[in-house]
C-alpha cells in the first residue's frame, strides 16, 4: 500500500534488486564476489567496498543491486515481516553436481513468491560439467530453457573465470525491461531494512534499499513502532551520501533501536508525525500478533470465505511418503477451498520450512519427522501452526476438518483490556510487581497476560493479585 502511485506518470524506471539462491557449494558467495569485482564503478569512486548486506553494480549505463546475502533463509524471513524487496532470483545450479535439495528448496521459495527466476548454471570450468543435465533435471520443476521452446533464461557460467557473467548480468537486465520495475523518486522515501547491527560509534546501523522516494540525511522516519531521524548516510563504498533514490542500497544512522531485516522504514515531514506514526504501528501491531495466533485464523478465514487456499508446508521421512502424500492431497475435494503445497521435501521440519510458513500464510505438515525444539520456538514466535502424524489417515483428516471449519480452534481469545505499564517495583525469578494504568476495557485478577515493547511481544504471564491503590481488587476499569 505504501507503494501506491496515484499519478504513473510520475514512475521512472528504477534497477533491479537480485538474491542470489542455490544448494551449498554451488557458488552463490564466489559469485556475487565475482560480480563485484567485475564492476569498476565503485572501484573508480575511489572507496574500498565495503560488506553492509547489498551493493549495486553498473552494466551497460544501468544499475543492478544484489543482496550480498545469498539464499532463501534471508529472502523469505523478510517476506514474512511483509517486505518485498526482490524483483528477480537468480539460481545458482552447480553444472557438475546438478539439481540438489536446496536448490528444489529455493525454486519454491522463489515460486512461492512470484519472483522471476534466471538460471546460472555454474562451474563450467570443471571438466565434469555437464550442463545440459542440469537443464533437463530443472525442466521437473517447471524451469524449461528457452531453447527448449521454455520460458526460462539459464546461462552457463563461471564464477571462477568470470565466463559468461556479463551475459548474466544482460539476461538480468532484459528480466528488469520486462517487468516493468519503475518507482517515482520524488515522493517522501519507503525503504526495507535489508539487515542491521550494533556500530559502536553509531549505535544502531541499518542497510536499507530504497523502494521508492528519495531518502535525505535529516530525514524524519518511522521503522517498525520506532521513529528516528537520519544523522549519518552511507553508500557502498563507505563515503558519505546526502540522499539515495529508488533501488539503492545505504547504510544508515540515527535509529533509536537495531531493526530487524524486513522491517520497512518510512519517511515522515516531520518528527511529531513520526511519532504519532510509530505509535499507531505498534498498537496495529499487537492487535496482528494476537489476531495471527495458531491455526485459529486461518480456521476463521476460511469459514468466512475470505480465505480460498489452504498453504501447506509439507515435509515427509522418505520420496516414498512424500509423493504418496503429495497424491492423496491433490485428491482432497473441497467445493470452496483448494489446498496448494507450496514448499515440501524429505527431512526433518526445518526453520526454514517454518518461515516459509509464516511468509505465506500457512502451516506445517510433517509425517514421520522430528520437531527440535529451535523449530518449535520459532513457530511460536511466528505464530505458525506444525503439526506432526505418524499415520497419513490423520494427516489427510486433519486437513479436510480444516478446509470444512471442523477443526475447532483449540484457544478462543477474547481480550479484556489493555495497560500501560509505569513502573517495575519488583523483579523475581518467577514473580513482578509492576504498577500500571488501564488505558482500555478493564484487566481483571487471575487471567492471562501478555507484556509488548515496541509492538513485539516481550513476556506472558498470569495475575496472581491485583490492588488498585492499596485495596485488592477482583477488576480494575479504564484509567
Ligand atoms: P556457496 O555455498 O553456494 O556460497 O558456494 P561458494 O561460493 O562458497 O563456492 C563453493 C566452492 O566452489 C568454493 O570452493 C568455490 O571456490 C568453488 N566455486 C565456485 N564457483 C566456481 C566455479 O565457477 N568454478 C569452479 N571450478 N569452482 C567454483
Amino acid at each position: 500500500i505504501l507503494l501506491k502511485e496515484v499519478d504513473p506518470a510520475n514512475l521512472q524506471p528504477r534497477a533491479p534488486i537480485v538474491v542470489v539462491m542455490g544448494h551449498v557449494d554451488h557458488g552463490k558467495t564466489k559469485l556475487l564476489d565475482c560480480i563485484r569485482d567485475t564492476d569498476i564503478v565503485s572501484r573508480e569512486a575511489g572507496g574500498i567496498t565495503q560488506h553492509i548486506g547489498a551493493y549495486q553494480v553498473e552494466k551497460n549505463n544501468r544499475k543492478i543491486t544484489f543482496l550480498d546475502t545469498p539464499g532463501h533463509e534471508a529472502f523469505t524471513a523478510m517476506r514474512a515481516r511483509g517486505a518485498r524487496v526482490t524483483d528477480i532470483a537468480v539460481l545458482v545450479v552447480a553444472a557438475d553436481e546438478g539439481v540438489k535439495p536446496q536448490t528444489v528448496e529455493a525454486i519454491q521459495h522463489a515460486q512461492e513468491a512470484n519472483v522471476p527466476i534466471i538460471v546460472a548454471i555454474n562451474k563450467i570450468d570443471k571438466e565434469a560439467a555437464q550442463p545440459d543435465r542440469v537443464k533437463g533435471e530443472l525442466g521437473e520443476f517447471g524451469l524449461v530453457p528457452e531453447e527448449w521452446g521454455g520460458k526460462t533464461i539459464m546461462v552457463p557460467v563461471s564464477a571462477m573465470t568470470g565466463q559468461g557473467i556479463a551475459h548474466l548480468l544482460e539476461m538480468i537486465l532484459l528480466t528488469a525491461d520486462m517487468e516493468n520495475l519503475r518507482a517515482n523518486p520524488n515522493r517522501e522515501a519507503v525503504a526495507t531494512v535489508i539487515e542491521a547491527n550494533l556500530s559502536q560509534n553509531l549505535g544502531p546501523v541499518a542497510t536499507v534499499i530504497i523502494n521508492t522516494g528519495t531518502l535525505r540525511v535529516m530525514d524524519n522516519f518511522v521503522v517498525g513502532s520506532t521513529y528516528g531521524r537520519i544523522k549519518v548516510m552511507k553508500d557502498q563504498t563507505g563515503h558519505a551520501v546526502e540522499s539515495a533514490g529508488p533501488s539503492i542500497p545505504v547504510l544508515i544512522a540515527g535509529i533509536p533501536v537495531t531493526p530487524q531485516s524486513g522491517d520497512i522504514l518510512h519517511a515522515m515531514p516531520s518528527e511529531q508525525i513520526a511519532r504519532q506514526q510509530a505509535v499507531s504501528v505498534m498498537l496495529l501491531k499487537e492487535a496482528d500478533i494476537i489476531k495471527k495466533r495458531g491455526i485459529g485464523e486461518i480456521i476463521s478465514q476460511i469459514s468466512s470465505g475470505q480465505l480460498k487456499q489452504l498453504k501447506l508446508v509439507l515435509k515427509a521421512d522418505t520420496k516414498g511418503s512424500l509423493e504418496a502424500l503429495k497424491q492423496s492431497i491433490s485428491q482432497i475435494k473441497n467445493e470452496s477451498v483448494g489446498v496448494k503445497i507450496i514448499l515440501s521435501g524429505v527431512g526433518n521440519i526445518t526453520e526454514s520450512d517454518v518461515m516459509m510458513a509464516a511468509a505465506g500464510g500457512g502451516i506445517v505438515m510433517g509425517f514421520n519427522t522430528t520437531i527440535y525444539s529451535n523449530v518449535k520456538k520459532l513457530s511460536e514466535r511466528e505464530n505458525v501452526e506444525v503439526l506432526n502424524y505418524n499415520i497419513i489417515y490423520n494427516l489427510l483428516d486433519d486437513i479436510k476438518k480444516i478446509l470444512t471449519g471442523l477443526l475447532e480452534p483449540e484457544i478462543i481469545e477474547n481480550i479484556l483490556g489493555r495497560a500501560e505499564l509505569k513502573k517495575v517495583f519488583l523483579t523475581e525469578k518467577k514473580e513482578m510487581i509492576i504498577g500500571c494504568k488501564v488505558i482500555s476495557g478493564h484487566v481483571e485478577n487471575k487471567t492471562k497476560v501478555r507484556v509488548f515493547r515496541n509492538g513485539q511481544l516481550t513476556g506472558e504471564g498470569v495475575i496472581n493479585s491485583l490492588k488498585s491503590f492499596d485495596k485488592a481488587a477482583h477488576d480494575v476499569n479504564e484509567g
